[in-house]
C-alpha cells in the first residue's frame, strides 16, 4: 500500500463543453475499524495499510477479548516514525465504546469486521449520521468436489478449508459438497485426516490446532455439533463430549448432512464441516447458493469448463478452483449477501478510502453566458 501511495491518482474527464473537468481521489478523514478477535493483527494491518495509503487517520477499536496485539501495533507505528494521532487503538466493549465511537463526529466512515448481528446494530447506528461503511461479515461456504478431482489433493485442502485456525475463520470451507458417486469415499478420507491432526496448546511445536478463543464461542460450537448429531447427521469424526482443561474440540466431520440442517445454516466458526450430497453440478449449485452468505467457496473438478461455470455461478465475494484460503493484499476480498459489502484489500480497498471530487475549470477565452445579470 506505501507503493500505490502516489499512484492511484483521478482522471481527466472529456466532456463535451469548453472545461477542464478532473477528478481528485480525497481521504474520508478519519475511518474507524472495528475488527474481531480471530487474526487480530492480520485484520489491523488488512485495514490500517490502505486506510493511512490514501491519507485518512485510523481510529482502530479491536475485540474487547484481543486488545493488546492492536495496541502493540499503534505502538510500533509510533516507534517507526507515523506521526501521533494518525494510527489510533481505542480498546473497550463495542456496545459502550465502539458505539460511541461511531456517534462522534470526527469518525467519516465505518469499516466493520465481525459478525452478521453486530454489522447490523454498526450499519444502523452509521446510518444515523449518514456514514459509509464497509462490512465484512461471516460465512458458510461450499467447497464443492467433483467426482472427477484430484481427490487426495481435495481431502487434503478440504481439512486446511475447515480445521486451520480451529475453524476460527470468515471463509472457512465449513459446507462439504460430495459428488454422490466419491461421497462415501472422499468423506471417510477426510474424517480418516480428521482424527490424525493434533489437537493441543498452541504453545507446543507438536500442536496442530489449538483451542478456542473464549467461553461462549467454545459453547457455541458444542451445542452445534450436539443439534446436528440430534437432527440426523453422522459424527464421522470429532466428538459431541466437552474437553477437559481447555476450549479444545476436535476436529470433527458430520456426514449425512441435509442443507436444511442447523449445522448447514448457522455459522458455526470452529473446526466443524458439514458433508452434503449431491448428484449433478445444477443440484450442487443449488445447494451452495440456498444459503443466506455468500463470502467464499471452492470447486473441486479436473473439467475446465465446468471450473469455470461453477466458479461464475456461486454466489461468493471469493472463489477458488482447486484450491481453497489462498489471499492476497492484492486481490480484492468481501462479501456477498448477508456476508456484507464492501471491499478489503486489492485496487478496491483504495475505492472504499477515498471519496471523489468533480473539479470543472473554464477554459473557454468568452465562456457562453449561462444565467443572470450585472
Ligand atoms: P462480533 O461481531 O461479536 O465483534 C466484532 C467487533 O464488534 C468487536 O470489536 C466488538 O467489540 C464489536 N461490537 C460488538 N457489539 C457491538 C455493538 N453493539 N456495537 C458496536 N460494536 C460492537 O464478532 P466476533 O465474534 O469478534 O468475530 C467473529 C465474526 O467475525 C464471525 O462472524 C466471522 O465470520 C467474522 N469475520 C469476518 C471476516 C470477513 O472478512 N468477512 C473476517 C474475520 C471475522
Amino acid at each position: 500500500y506505501g507503493g500505490w501511495a502516489d499512484k492511484f491518482y483521478g482522471d481527466v474527464i472529456p466532456v463535451p463543453t469548453s472545461h477542464l473537468n478532473y477528478t481528485r481521489r480525497e481521504p474520508a478523514g478519519t475511518v474507524l475499524q472495528i475488527t474481531p478477535w480471530n487474526a487480530p493483527v492480520f485484520t489491523c494491518g488488512w485495514q490500517v495499510a490502505p486506510a493511512i495509503s490514501m491519507g485518512n487517520a485510523v481510529l482502530l477499536k479491536p475485540s474487547e477479548l484481543t486488545p493488546f496485539t492492536s495496541l502493540v501495533v499503534g505502538l510500533l507505528a509510533e516507534k517507526a516514525g507515523a506521526p501521533k494521532g494518525l494510527i489510533n487503538v481505542l480498546a473497550g466493549l463495542g456496545q459502550t465504546v465502539a458505539q460511541a465511537a461511531i456517534a462522534h463526529k470526527v469518525v467519516k466512515k465505518v469499516v466493520f469486521v465481525g459478525s452478521p448481528a453486530t454489522g447490523v446494530r454498526i450499519a444502523e447506528a452509521a446510518a444515523k449520521r449518514v456514514l459509509p461503511c464497509v462490512l465484512e461479515l461471516g460465512g458458510k461456504s461450499a467447497n464443492i468436489i467433483f467426482a472427477d478431482a484430484d481427490l487426495k489433493r481435495a481431502a487434503l485442502t478440504a481439512q486446511a478449508a475447515i480445521f486451520a485456525g480451529a475453524g476460527q475463520s470468515c471463509v472457512a470451507g465449513s459446507r462439504l459438497l460430495v459428488q454422490r458417486s466419491i461421497y462415501d469415499e472422499f468423506v471417510s478420507m477426510v474424517a480418516t485426516g480428521a482424527k490424525k491432526i493434533k489437537v493441543g496448546s498452541p504453545l507446543d511445536d507438536a500442536t496442530e490446532v489449538g483451542p478456542i478463543n473464549n467461553r461462549m464461542q467454545y459453547d457455541h460450537i458444542m451445542k452445534m455439533i450436539a443439534s446436528g448429531v440430534q437432527a440426523g447427521a453422522t459424527l464421522a469424526a470429532g466428538s459431541a463430549e466437552r474437553s477437559a482443561g481447555g476450549y479444545f474440540v476436535a476436529p470433527t466431520v458430520l456426514s449425512n448432512v441435509t442443507n436444511q440442517m442447523d449445522v448447514a445454516r448457522t455459522e458455526i466458526f470452529g473446526p466443524v464441516v458439514a458433508a452434503i450430497p449431491f448428484d449433478t453440478e445444477e443440484e450442487a449449485l443449488t445447494i451452495a447458493n440456498d444459503t443466506e452468505f455468500g463470502l467464499a467457496g471452492a470447486v473441486w473438478t479436473n473439467d475446465v469448463g465446468r471450473a469455470h461455470r461453477v466458479a461464475g455461478q456461486v454466489n461468493a465475494g471469493t472463489f477458488w478452483v482447486n484450491g481453497y484460503k489462498t489471499i492476497n493484499v492484492a486481490s480484492p476480498f468481501g462479501g456477498y449477501g448477508l456476508s456484507g459489502y464492501g471491499r478489503s484489500s486489492g485496487v478496491e480497498a483504495l475505492y472504499e478510502y477515498t471519496q471523489t471530487k468533480s473539479i470543472w475549470v473554464e477554459t473557454a477565452r468568452e465562456p457562453a453566458a449561462t444565467f443572470g445579470y450585472l
